[in-house]
């Protein structure tokens, strides 16, 4: 059955994906995406950068049946290794076994491969192809390609996937207010390279592994790629006092830096000086909208309806839990397109703003909590309760991480577990002074069983 026309905005992680989706459900998509086609022109910046795929998004990838695909370019991470200043290395599992992992994938490989399925599954691709302006009156939109040449398009259905900066969401807004909020993290981050090591073991430090050097107000972090480097991401302040990018403005300012703060990271990095002198500092924001779509005409979603800060690893984890829904109610029989966006956003707002608290969260958690004693004591409590009470108690992480949970709920849930575990530990040196039976009794009747997993 061939259903109506949808005109996609951007072929990005979020866009490629729901293109795939939407013409596996018999849709007619055309898609338009502002860069060439980065499978003829090479990925945009030619460096490694990579994600963490967590269960949301590799469910969304069975749905499309590219899961077994994605995984297979992927290194798993088994939990977190956090290198303190002082001291040395450990991990900290993320679950009992390798069910329990996360996986490093890259953002133009995988970028790809959600393009070569869009295609595959009958999805019109237009490269090169900008949105400038979007005419929802007479339900036409105007592009502009790489030349500054313009043409116009009927385009009765919109869905916007062009991301944080979406040039869709600036012509809904001016068209009828959407309530754009943008909260700046006031942080900036920068990526460096640890390039494959030479020898039989192609990776310089333990690969299965998301790596964080925490320090208090700023970290690193480093990702796997599959051929033996990491992408290191720096952390740290935009502003104000040291450090922060403006007091390190240079290569020379950032080694003497690193030499005292990540002295253990520093001589994995060959190219300290040309990564960062040469690559620019990106900015970290959270977006909120009111209002993610206009009637029947035009929906936003991903990054472009909420962007969030990336220390939870799930902002495409997020947009590609979106996919499969929006997808889902556009093919529901019966339901309006204009019915289906009002759906789509009363399911999911609630849960992009869960995601995107505690996104900012774990930026705290990172950088300071990983090495705190305070922390780890409740990390240790809260493992004990979730072994011993299973139906009653799941770290957050795990729910975010690991699970189909909503958002939403994890939040809460975890807000309330949280709230038991100060209660627990109150006057205590750490979870060895808990006395395990009470703490369970106590955990039983403070909360609800945790629902059934699927
Ligand atoms: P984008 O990936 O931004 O894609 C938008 C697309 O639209 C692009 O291809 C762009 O060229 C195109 N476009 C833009 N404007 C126009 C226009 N006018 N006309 C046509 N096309 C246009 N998420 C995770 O889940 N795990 C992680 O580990 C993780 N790490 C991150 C690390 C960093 C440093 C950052 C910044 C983000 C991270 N994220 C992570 C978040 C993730 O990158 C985003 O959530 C994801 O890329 C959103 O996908 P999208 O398709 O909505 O937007």
């Amino acid at each position: 059955m061939t259903r109506q026309a949808i005109t996609l905005i951007g072929g990005g992680l979020v866009g490629a994906l729901l293109a795939q989706l939407l013409a596996r459900r018999g849709f007619r998509v055309e898609m338009f995406e502002k860069r060439p086609d980065p499978r003829r022109a090479g990925f945009t910046g030619g460096r490694s950068i990579n994600l963490a795929l967590a269960e949301r998004g590799l469910q969304a990838l069975r749905t499309a049946g590219l899961a077994d695909d994605v995984l297979q370019r992927a290194v798993m991470m088994r939990g977190r290794m956090v290198h303190p200043r002082e001291g040395s290395s450990g991990l900290q599992r993320y679950g009992v076994d390798d069910s329990e992992v996360i996986w490093s994938v890259s953002r133009g490989s995988l970028n790809m491969l959600l393009l070569d399925a869009a295609e595959a599954a009958g999805v019109n691709m237009h490269f090169g192809q900008s949105l400038l302006a979007a005419d929802l009156d007479a339900r036409q939109i105007v592009l502009a390609d790489e030349h500054g040449t313009q043409r116009r398009h009927e385009a009765a259905v919109l869905v916007g996937a062009d991301g944080a900066g979406s040039a869709l969401r600036a012509a809904m807004n001016d068209y009828q207010p959407l309530g754009i909020r943008v909260e700046p993290l006031g942080h900036g981050y920068k990526e460096l390279e640890i390039p494959p090591a030479t020898g039989a073991d192609r990776f310089a430090i333990e690969p299965h592994a998301l790596h964080i050097w925490p320090r208090g107000g700023y970290m690193c972090i480093a990702l796997p790629n599959t051929e033996g480097s990491f992408t290191v991401t720096l952390f740290l302040p935009a502003h104000g006092a040291h450090p922060s990018f403006d007091t390190l403005p240079d290569a020379a300012a950032a080694a003497a830096f690193f030499r005292e703060d990540f002295p253990d990271l520093l001589p994995q990095i060959p190219r300290f000086a040309e990564d960062y002198d040469g690559h620019p500092v990106g900015s970290l924001s959270t977006l909120y909208l009111d209002r993610w779509h206009i009637d029947g005409r035009a929906l936003l979603i991903g990054d472009a309806a909420h962007a969030i800060v990336p220390f939870h690893g799930q902002g495409m984890n997020c947009g590609f839990e979106d996919t499969v829904v929006l997808a889902d109610l556009l093919a529901e029989a019966g339901r309006d397109t204009a019915d289906a966006f009002a759906e789509f956003q009363r399911i999911r707002q609630p849960n992009a703003n869960a995601i995107a608290a505690m996104a900012l969260e774990n930026y705290i958690e990172m950088r300071d909590s990983v090495a705190d004693p305070r922390y780890l004591a409740k990390r240790e409590l809260g493992a004990r309760l979730a072994e011993r009470a299973p139906t009653h108690f799941m770290a957050r992480y795990r729910m975010v991480t690991f699970t189909h949970l909503p958002y939403a709920y994890a939040y809460e849930r975890g807000r309330a577990q949280d709230q038991l575990l100060e209660q627990l530990l109150r006057g205590t040196l750490g979870a060895n002074d808990v006395q395990l039976d009470a703490a369970v009794k106590t955990l039983q009747a403070t909360l609800p069983p945790l629902p059934q997993l699927r």
